[in-house]
């Protein structure tokens, strides 16, 4: 194969490239089968492996542009091509059963596997190994273990299960459980070993062992099978698959011929033989099931191996819910907590305080040593945590960059600048964030656990340089080595982080039921108001009709009847016509109390000195008359606003500045407060002030500080239409006094 500079191929590789070696192009096989890539339909040969000859008395090269009926018996073939239209062929190899096994002219019979892959047929052709076992055995034994495992209590006990089995099955010295961290290194969890070989039970090894082209074919297949790592590959010829010019992708092939870098390892550790099954969970590559032998070759018969393929997917079907069991009771036991929690939250509505004053608490949620709720700027804890301003700042760093909402770090000093000073309490992290607007959170914390790491060989001298000083050669020594572990806590569990999504969407779902409450209550708010407005109205509008009536017939009963009547009659009568008058004089304040809430605004650009000058000229005689000092402060604004509103409000203000003021000499100054985000207004006078235990009342209608015939008062509804004007155009009223020293009633409005 013409290797291109970058391209790593067996040619070129060592431990410095091997994670991009092109291993499913090795050019080459294991030197126990044949390989024959044919094209269709009309089945020629494109490439033979370069053994053909030890096997069939036929030079690869004589094979070349041949069909196969050169050296297969017709039935064979008939069998052959009825299977290439029957299976589909486009995954591993598929065994295609002869009527006769094909047997070669040294009378060894063969298994023929077939798969498809980038145009071609790829026939694989694989001596066939009598297994001490007869199939039915096989299979009866199979079904034994496939039962036994099921039966497992616990992942340890299941995986301990599975490595006896397959040691049975295969005959191999060595059957390793290998579990992956997700930092890629591996963990051998269950070891059945034959005799007093090296045990590597709980012992590690890192990324580099299994680099990411072997990690990428084990999740393609199930097993893979080298009878002896001592072997010299066979290659193909043409080097190149003629089809399409390229190197013929062995990925699925049994045959494939593996990494120089992978038998030098195996070597090293004084295998001499090997077979891996794949271990997936959920689909994933979970880990490995590696058989190896120390004793010379080892060719495991095609029957065995189907047994292990099989047993490998029964135990990948498995892990999940295995693993579950390891956890099944803290899983129950955090079921009910958080059940406990979300009910107590709904009940109350008051997410925070259940979460702390439940006996129940965050700290039974998810184990951990202590917990932290971050709300609103707010921080409570419990247990034991960092300190505030330590948390503050986690929050912080949590906050930033693009965070999943639920985050955990079994390490956060490797991960936040200072974090390091508080390890002993929060060495691991897992942080629920609810909204991405707010920073409000819900942490846990774990402490730093010193941890002893056993590793086969020194971890960080995973490679040997080879003699000639060129090639980083795999490492040669797997003697135990052990590593002290620091800033790390208990890992989370997924389970733990799975509980923790969970628990955000229940607490969500919280949010949402109150805000759609609260909602609710402030339309149904909203309703009744507009329901006891429109009351008013009708209520002051409709009332006015029969009052007038009233007024009216008691005053002609009076001027026509005065004289026939007794004395007290015709007080009574001055009576119904004064308390009639009144009302009416109420209903015209509740009329335009109510018009208030109603009217239209109009906005124009307004000169505030214009209104001004329009009031206090429909003002002047009660201002002459009062002998009042009006001063308007220089230079009142131009603003957008409705001018009859803006003039409204000033004439009430003015006037009752002029009536509640017994000083002899009356003094009221408008004016405009500076540098205010809204225009702001004020009327200030030196008249009888007012407590501030009724700053509230007076803008409460019908509400009056002094009686009818005090001070020329009102009917109390002046300030409130005031005010509800003022909010009409955005705006506030509010005031400032003291009492006998004066008032300054102030409001603002919104420039529409
Ligand atoms: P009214 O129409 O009766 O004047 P308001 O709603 O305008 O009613 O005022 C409510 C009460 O607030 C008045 O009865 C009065 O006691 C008090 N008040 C209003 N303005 C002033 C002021 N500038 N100085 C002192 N008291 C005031």
């Amino acid at each position: 194969m013409a290797a291109r500079p970058e391209t790593v191929t067996s040619k070129n590789v060592d431990l410095s490239n091997c994670d991009r070696e092109q291993i499913q192009f090795p050019g080459a096989i294991l030197p126990h089968g044949v390989m024959l890539v044919l094209s269709e339909p009309e089945l020629r040969i494109l490439q033979a492996s370069q053994n053909t000859d030890v096997f069939f008395g036929v030079s690869a090269r004589m094979l070349l542009g041949q069909t196969l009926d050169v050296f297969l018996a017709r039935e064979a073939l008939t069998e052959i091509e009825d299977a290439l239209r029957r299976e589909r062929l486009d995954g591993p190899p598929v065994m295609i059963s002869l009527t006769d096994v094909f047997t070669d002219m040294n009378g060894t019979n063969f298994h023929v596997l077939a798969h498809r892959i980038d145009k071609v047929l790829i026939l694989e052709f694989e001596p066939e190994v009598i297994h001490p076992l007869t199939v039915a055995q096989l299979y009866s034994n199979l079904r034994a273990s496939t039962l036994e495992l099921q039966k497992a209590r616990s992942l340890q006990q299941f995986l301990d299960k599975t490595v006896d089995y397959i040691r049975e099955f295969t005959g191999f010295d060595r059957i390793m459980a290998y579990k992956f961290s997700p930092d890629g290194s591996g963990e051998v969890v269950a070891e059945s070993v034959a005799g007093n070989h090296t045990r590597y039970l709980g012992q590690h090894f890192p990324p580099s062992d299994i680099p990411a082209p072997s990690r990428r074919l084990f999740s393609m297949t199930w097993l893979r099978h080298q009878p002896d790592i001592n072997y010299t590959p066979v290659s193909m010829i043409p080097e190149n698959n003629p089809a399409n010019g390229g190197p013929l992708d062995m990925s699925y092939a049994i045959l494939r011929s593996v990494s120089v870098m992978y038998t030098g390892y195996l070597k090293n550790m004084g295998t001499t033989a090997s077979m891996v099954m794949t271990l997936l969970k959920e689909g994933k590559l979970w880990g490995l099931i590696a058989c190896h032998h120390h004793s010379g070759p080892r060719h495991v018969s095609y029957e065995a191996r189907l047994a292990c393929e099989f047993l490998a997917n029964v135990v990948s079907l498995l892990i999940a819910e295995k693993e579950d069991l390891e956890h099944s009771e803290y899983n129950l036991q955090r079921t009910t907590n958080q059940d406990r929690l979300i009910q107590s939250m709904s009940r109350t509505g008051e997410f925070f305080d259940s979460l702390t004053s439940q006996p129940e608490t965050l700290l039974d949620l998810i184990r951990s040593t202590g917990a932290a709720i971050v709300a609103d700027g707010k921080v409570v804890t419990l247990g034991k945590t960092p300190n505030e301003s330590q948390i503050q700042s986690l929050i912080q760093w949590l906050a930033s960059g693009s965070k999943e909402v639920v985050f955990s770090t079994d390490s956060l000093p490797k991960l936040l600048l200072g974090a390091d000073a508080y390890k002993d309490s929060a060495c691991g992290v897992l942080a629920l964030r609810f909204s991405v607007t707010k920073k409000d959170f819900i942490l846990w914390f774990r402490p730093e656990i010193i941890q002893t790491i056993k590793w086969a060989g020194d971890p960080r001298k995973p490679v040997d340089i080879s003699d000639d000083g060129q090639r980083l050669m795999p490492r040669t020594s797997f003697a135990l080595w052990e590593e002290t572990v620091h800033q790390k806590s208990e890992p989370w569990l997924e389970v733990e982080l799975q509980s923790a999504r969970e628990f955000r969407i229940a607490i969500m779902e919280l949010i949402v039921r109150k805000a759609e409450n609260l909602g609710e209550l402030y339309s149904r708010l909203e309703q009744s108001y507009l329901e006891l407005d429109s009351f008013t109205y009708v209520a002051s509008h409709d009332l006015k009709e029969p009052l007038r009536g009233i007024h009216n017939y008691a005053r002609f009963l009076l001027e026509d009847c005065e004289e026939l009547l007794r004395e007290e009659d015709v007080a009574k009568l001055r009576s119904v016509i004064r308390l009639s008058q009144r009302m009416e004089n109420l209903l015209d304040s509740l009329l335009k109390y109510s018009r208030a809430s109603r009217k239209e605004l109009e906005t124009h650009q307004v000169n505030t000195n214009a209104v001004l000058r329009e009031v206090l000229e429909a003002l002047n005689s009660r201002i002459e008359e009062s002998r009042a000092r009006v001063k308007i402060e220089d230079p009142m604004p131009v603003i957008r606003a409705d001018a009859m509103t803006l003039g409204e409000i000033f004439a009430n203000l003015i006037s009752n500045a002029i009536k509640y003021n017994d000083k002899p000499e009356r003094a009221i100054e408008i004016g405009c407060v500076p540098d205010q985000s809204q225009p702001t207004f004020y009327v200030r006078d030196n008249g009888i002030g007012i407590d501030p235990a009724h700053f509230e009342d007076v803008f409460t209608i019908f509400r009056r500080l002094h009686a009818v015939h005090e001070f020329g008062g009102g009917n109390g509804a002046g300030l409130t239409i005031a005010r509800k004007l003022a909010e009409r155009h955005g705006g506030k009223m509010w005031l400032e006094s003291t009492v006998n020293e004066g008032s300054t009633f102030y409001f603002s409005v919104q420039e529409k």
